[in-house]
């Protein structure tokens, strides 16, 4: 069937727009500084298959002419190289067949801004698919995955709505071509889009009216930002993995094993933690999405059941927790990786989990743990319309497993239900129609998938 061109430019815009309103309404992601899923892709497919960059790839990103804050000695030139060396984190996790690359500056006139944003973060999607869309690259254009420094918070603002540029830290999202389908091909992610927010940088933004920045934000702190936001740009949603650690460090000051707990995927932000150095955690899922591992690591997969022991429960944490480091527990979420429907949430083995990464010689405690109420609402960890299950952590006895390794595999452990422990109960993490980020981790623009990050 041959189509006239008219026809199929007509039908790439649709696509291009279609993807627009996709990427705002299920792919956000927000990290924000008032308040603030590895173990769990930040998308999938109805199929339930992560959304990744493919493997054996480089994954080339645009930086804008600009910088993040020239007064606060970000120029462009450290601005970029802050997010090269946030790629390399993830790249060099050992195993990963995954590259990256500073490609060309985008063609912004000397600084991407609240009047040119949108020749960005909107455009440049189909010159990331000219085979799969049947274009030239004359009709289709560059491909580019824009990194953009928003130097004041007003591309945030523009996005977001008035004053959030003082609570929203940067925006990731994922792009792909996905037309309904079917086709796997259109819904590998050839580009994303990064923006951060340099209104917390000092010298701090300002604009009467607003409540302004909860605090300034170090170069720390901004780093760490960086790494967390480029895990998305690849990939990983949030994972909590230590909730405890979190909540010591909220309530009663953290200890060094805490902050050390805390993996860089963790949906809210403790200043004093270093997220820019990988927990295993966040390691495991990069394999999973990029690496060949099942030859170095050991997996266990299972199926959450509810009290009755037959209900399967999505949205529940797994953990396997290695006694001896704290920085070695690795989580997963039940139904992260099964099949959604239209509204992405889970419609079949909803209380499916799979763990992987676990090393050889060590010993592990598979616990089921809910997802702390502070993150409630964040549909990074738990899809949008997706209710969430409280429950005292359940740690089965007999789920404990050492990972052995020879010959060149590990051991798959199977099987594993874990039924969660009496006094379930059920809320709802849909979030509020407002689309303004507010500080208490609802939030996140065009109703979609969205983290809040909150500063204690
Ligand atoms: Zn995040």
């Amino acid at each position: 069937m041959k189509k006239k061109r008219g026809e199929i430019i007509a039908m790439t815009k649709l696509s291009v727009l279609l993807v627009a309103v996709i990427v705002l309404g299920t792919v956000l992601v927000l990290y924000s500084s008032q308040e603030g899923h590895a173990g769990v892709a930040m998308n999938v497919d109805p199929t339930g298959a992560p959304l990744r960059w493919e493997q054996n790839t480089t994954v080339t990103f645009n930086p804008e002419r600009g910088a993040l804050k020239s007064a606060g000695g970000f120029d462009n030139a450290k601005s970029v190289e802050l997010v090269r060396k946030a790629f390399q984190v993830w790249t060099s996790v050992s195993g990963v067949n995954l590259s990256s690359k500073q490609g060309a500056f985008l063609d912004d006139g000397g600084d991407v801004n609240a009047s040119n944003f949108q020749n960005f973060i909107y455009q440049g999607i189909a010159g990331c698919y000219t085979d799969i869309l049947g274009l030239s690259p004359q009709e289709a254009g560059p491909c580019w995955s824009p990194v953009i420094f928003d130097s004041d918070g007003s591309i945030i603002e523009s996005l977001f709505g008035s004053c959030n540029q003082f609570s929203i830290r940067a925006v990731t999202k994922m792009d792909h071509v996905n037309d309904m389908s079917g086709d796997p091909e259109r819904r590998k992610v050839r580009r994303s889009t990064m923006i951060i927010n340099g209104a917390c940088i000092a010298p701090i933004s300002n604009k009467s009216g607003c409540g302004g920045c909860s605090r300034e934000i170090s170069e720390e702190e901004l780093y760490d930002t960086i790494v967390h936001e480029v895990g998305h740009f690849l990939g990983l949603g949030h994972s909590q993995v230590n909730p405890d650690a979190y909540d010591r460090c909220k309530s009663s000051g953290c200890s060094d094993a805490d902050k050390e707990a805390l993996p860089t995927m963790f949906p809210s932000s403790i200043s004093s933690a270093d997220y820019s150095t990988l927990l295993e955690d966040d390691k495991a899922y990069m394999r999973r999405l990029y690496a060949n591992a099942s030859n170095q690591y050991c997996s266990v997969s299972g199926t959450v059941l509810d009290r009755d022991g037959v209900t399967e429960v999505a949205a529940v944490e797994v953990v396997a927790i290695d006694s001896n480091s704290s920085s070695g527990w690795i989580a997963g979420l039940s139904g992260g990786e099964s099949p959604q429907n239209n509204q992405g949430v889970c419609s079949g083995n909803c209380g499916a989990f799979l763990l992987t990464g676990l090393q050889e010689g060590r010993t592990y405690q598979i616990c089921a743990q809910p997802i702390n109420s502070a993150f409630k609402g964040i549909s990074s960890i738990a899809n949008k319309s997706q209710s969430v299950v409280d429950f005292p952590r359940t740690c089965p006895e007999s789920m404990k497993i050492t990972c052995q390794c020879s010959g060149g595999s590990c051991e798959t452990h199977s099987g594993f239900n874990i039924t969660i422990g009496q006094g379930a109960t059920t809320y709802d993490t849909s979030e509020p129609s407002s689309s303004s980020a507010s500080g208490s981790g609802g939030s996140s623009g065009g109703g979609g998938g969205g983290c809040s990050l909150s500063l204690p």
